[in-house]
């Protein structure tokens, strides 16, 4: 079981919805830095390891600060990620570039900033040397292909675009040597959101043997694995937390049968898990405006799928709960929905909830475990515009780090001038 749980009370969230009108975003700076402090704690049985917090996560320097400030770095996969990682103080080699199809101003900006570059396939080598040169620490993604299964989310790796092939990785670290590069490193990604920690430790089990292998066949050296993210998170009630010890034990198990024997220790170790560290800490806070009875009963909230889209996107369960009624019977049966022009806008289907209230001072809506691929995944489709995100401080103090998009931002895209002349020629036509 894991426990859901929202730091603010009914009257607080009162008093905050004053001041910042539903929906929006609250994280909990320190539940944020425990998440953190438990991951490293964990990972603390290897002599060098290191987290890069995938940005695309929740990509806001203000939370990124936070991470940099716990001794993360970050993870990032375009030339934004790579500014805002910037922005909050991760500079050089705290920054992982995992990208693919990646144009060259982006392996630029990555050379320029020192970020490790991580290629994602083998036609890249030429491409990188060409357009920004071979770095000296240079790391590849592995794609193990059939040789491991994936998971719902992310799929099969022998489906998925990204990495090398075995033998494309054991020839393209000695190619890299011969262009110049005199550090490596060796990344996977082969799961998301993935409980178990078996798993995770048969990824890493891989990584070690094929540094083992690597090292046997062409002489080089590995500097760090990077494990990749994927850790999951309970989403529902009923599930269990991963257990990092439990994990972390399975590893090193695994590093003193791969990588000591072999003559390889120290290697370092590498994550990017962004769910697991930021997931839990964050919430989606709406209000219930709109009750409505048909073959079903509906709760229409002020927000909608373009603050969160994994329950449309996926199916994905998010926890609801409505403060004031956390321990009230669950004697109703709703879809609990949001407004967008789209039957699968729902954050809950056939959910058991309490008694909701509706309208404009209506109940609190709390959808759980939304700090990680959430407002991130956001869009404009319908005109919706964004919620804002706010931060709960140490100290309880709650302050905005994103404003809430206006109607400008939407249409900060179009050509003011082309169309003030087309509404005041009509002769004029711009198409
Ligand atoms: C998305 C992503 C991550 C983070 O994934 P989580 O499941 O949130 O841990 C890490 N690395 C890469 C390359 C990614 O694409």
């Amino acid at each position: 079981m894991s426990k859901k749980h929202f730091p603010l009370t009914k009257p607080q969230l009162d008093e905050l919805a004053k001041r910042y009108p539903t929906p929006f975003y609250l994280y909990d700076e320190k539940a944020i830095r425990e998440h953190s402090r438990a991951v490293k704690e964990a990972f603390s049985v290897f002599s060098s390891y290191k987290e890069h917090y995938a940005v695309k996560a929740l990509p806001n320097p203000f939370i990124l600060k936070i991470l940099a400030d716990e001794g993360f770095g970050a993870d990032c996969s375009s030339l934004p990620e790579l500014l805002l990682a910037d922005m909050a103080g991760m500079k050089g080699e705290d920054l992982m570039f995992s990208s693919n199809e990646t144009p060259a101003r982006e392996y630029r900006l990555a050379r320029d900033l020192g970020a490790v570059i991580n290629l994602d396939d083998f036609t890249h080598i030429e491409y990188l040397e060409k357009t920004a040169g071979i770095p000296e620490l240079i790391s590849c993604r592995y794609n193990p292909g059939p040789l491991k299964g994936g998971n719902a989310i992310i799929g099969k790796p022998e489906e998925a675009k990204y990495g090398f092939t075995r033998e494309q990785i054991l020839a393209a670290f000695p190619l890299l040597r011969d262009k110049g590069a005199k550090r490596f490193a060796l990344h996977t990604m082969v799961a998301s959101n993935e409980l178990s920690a078996d798993y995770h430790i048969e990824t890493g089990r891989m990584l070690f043997g094929l540094t083992a292998e690597l090292m046997a066949r062409t002489g080089i050296r590995l500097e760090f694995v990077n494990l990749g993210g994927g850790a999951g998170i309970p989403y529902k009630p009923e599930q269990e937390p991963m257990d990092y010890t439990y994990l972390t034990r399975g590893l090193k198990k695994a590093y003193e049968e791969l990588i000591i024997p072999a003559g390889l220790d120290p290697l370092g170790i590498r994550t990017e898990w962004a769910r697991a560290i930021t997931g839990p800490c964050g919430w989606l806070v709406s209000r219930a405006i709109h009750k409505k009875e048909i073959y079903r009963s509906y709760i229409g909230l002020d927000s909608c799928m373009a603050d969160l889209m994994r329950p449309a996107l996926y199916g994905a369960y998010h926890h609801i709960t409505i403060p004031g009624k956390e321990t009230a019977p669950l004697t109703k049966t709703y879809d609990v929905v949001g407004s967008l022009c789209e039957n699968n806008d729902k954050f809950a289907i056939q959910r058991q909830l309490p008694k909701i209230e509706t309208g404009e001072q209506g109940d609190f809506v709390v959808i759980h475990d939304a700090g990680a691929h959430g407002r991130a995944m956001g869009f404009n489709y319908n005109g919706k515009l964004r919620c804002g995100e706010l931060l709960l401080r140490p100290d309880g103090a709650v302050i905005p780090i994103r404003r809430r998009e206006t109607m400008e931002d939407l249409f900060a895209t179009l050509d003011r001038a082309a169309l003030e002349e087309f509404k005041n020629n009509k002769e004029f036509y711009i198409w």
